[in-house]
């Protein structure tokens, strides 16, 4: 074994033995070195006791935990059990009580600020002091306010607690679900904004003029595509995460700023990104490629949502107003319409747009095409898109075919209602014949989609006849 002298730390004349302010080292027990706690850590023990839970800490809660084996400590709003890491303080364990069952911020601050404790005691941490309104703070001036604890900024008139949402999450051995209780109704998908980058998860729920933010470094890596549901009715928002590699999960991840809070939204600033799929002018446009050379305008059907947070600022915008434009991003290739005897289209509310171009490519292009149908699914009739140019074009070409299916409808609707489902289908999607080439395209809400994959699958269509357009 090779015996390497141990290099001092802090190294001598370093900012973080300047800053020490000459506090006191106790001697350390044999195998109680940083590398060993570090070992510790990585060794998969239960350091919290809650078996790799995160929960929501009140005051009240964290004062009980205030004994040498059974310590909590809050710093910056969140709390680490540090009862294990106590035999490893090189401050001593006097010194690391000094803090227990209360708010250890400014202790920690004077002592050793650079220390990355979030790194050091990943392993220990219990979860996040309870969102406490501000309303409480002001009327006890006596009480000093935890730090971190405190919404940044404005807070509602209600107590916090009442309105605030709250959040679980389960797994399978291949999914891992976020529950959000936004404890909100009539919730749309427009509000929730889930980004994935780096292994860091950020899902942003937006509740009236409030953000409900959940922030983790996620402790294992995830595949890119997430799917959010929202149950308007409850206001509960799913977030099911595919995971990479199909071990189970401890604990969901690390907490990272302003994780699981509930703040005041629309910081000046914020940057917001929404993909759309462009549309053709109308459906009687020439779609003979190529476009006019210098085509100047793109066209797109934006839906607003009145309680949305992102289109009803659309809504407000002004000619001479600027937005950005991304590039375009997609995986649906022209190739795939290539030889094509039957197109079958199934779309459900906006998810109508992607179908535009492929419908007018098609009927326009492809010339073994015998059948191109369109089976349309809207809540009400006044949210069918385009529905005179669909009508006008079934008329005109002899090909296309075009069906509105409504979920809820009024009393007077005649048509076909429900939403998609397996007579439904397996009576519109059918080949004409029992060697035809056919491409069927779905879009709209993600159930809707996901399901009708099933649906498809079940019917015995084959991956590569069946193309999925998901936001
Ligand atoms: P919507 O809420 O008005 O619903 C339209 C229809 O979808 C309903 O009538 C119903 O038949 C079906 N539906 C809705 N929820 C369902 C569920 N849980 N299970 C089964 N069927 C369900 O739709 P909308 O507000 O117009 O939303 C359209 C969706 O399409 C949006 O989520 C949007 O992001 C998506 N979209 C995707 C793309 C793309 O991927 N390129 C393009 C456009 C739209």
């Amino acid at each position: 074994m090779l015996n390497v002298p141990s290099p001092a730390f802090p190294a001598p004349g370093s900012q973080q033995r300047a800053a020490s302010g000459g506090r006191s080292k106790v001697p350390l027990k044999q195998g109680r070195s940083l590398m060993d706690w570090i070992r510790l850590t990585k060794s998969g023990k239960d350091l919290t006791g809650l078996k790799g839970r995160l929960i929501e800490v009140t005051e009240e809660e964290l004062i009980k935990h205030n004994k040498k084996d059974d310590c909590w400590v809050c710093i910056r709003g969140l709390v680490y059990n540090v009862s294990p890491y106590m035999e490893y303080h090189p401050g001593g364990e006097d010194e690391l009580m000094r803090a227990a069952g209360s708010d250890g911020t400014d202790l920690f601050d004077q002592v050793h600020r650079w220390v990355n404790y979030e790194s050091m005691l990943k392993e220990c941490l219990v979860g996040r002091m309870a969102v406490k309104p501000v309303v409480l703070a002001k009327e006890n001036h006596e009480k000093k306010p935890l730090n971190g604890i405190l919404l940044k900024s404005k807070v509602p008139d209600l107590p916090v607690k009442e309105i605030s949402p709250s959040y679980d999450w389960f797994q399978t051995e291949s999914l891992v679900t976020i529950v959000i209780y936004t404890k909100q109704k009539d919730m749309d998908s427009e509000s929730v904004i889930v980004d994935y980058q780096d292994g860091c998860f950020r899902a942003e729920i937006v509740v009236n003029d409030y953000s409900y933010l959940l922030h983790t470094e996620l402790s294992h890596e995830i595949q890119e595509d997430i799917t959010a549901r929202v149950t308007e009715k409850t206001g509960k928002v799913e977030i099911i995460l595919k995971k990479k590699n199909n071990v189970s999960w401890k604990y969901l991840g690390h907490p990272l700023e302003s994780h699981n809070s509930f703040t005041a939204h629309r910081e000046k600033g914020a940057e917001i990104v929404k993909p759309y799929t462009p549309v053709l002018e109308s459906l009687h446009s020439d779609l003979r490629e190529p476009l006019h050379p210098h085509n100047k305008y793109i066209y797109v059907i934006i839906k607003i949502y009145h309680t949305g947070l992102f289109t009803p600022h659309f809504d407000c915008l002004q000619i001479g107003d600027y937005v950005s434009l991304s590039n375009p991003e997609g995986n649906f290739k022209k190739s795939q319409l290539q030889d094509l005897e039957e197109l079958f289209l199934l779309a459900a509310g906006t998810g109508f747009t992607p179908m535009v171009k492929i419908l007018n490519y098609a009927l326009a292009n492809i010339t073994n095409l015998r059948k191109v149908k369109l089976m349309f699914f809207n809540k009400t009739e006044e949210d069918i898109l385009w529905r005179n140019q669909l009508e006008q074009l079934a008329d005109k070409e002899r090909r296309f075919e075009v069906e509105f299916i409504l979920s809820e409808p009024t009393c007077e609707w005649i048509g076909k209602q429900g939403r998609i489902s397996l007579p439904l289908l397996s009576k519109f999607v059918k080949r004409s014949l029992e060697n035809s080439r056919v491409l069927i395209c779905i879009c709209g809400p993600a159930p809707f989609t996901e399901q009708g994959i099933r649906l498809l699958k079940d019917l015995n269509f084959s991956q590569e006849e069946v193309h999925s357009f998901t936001a």
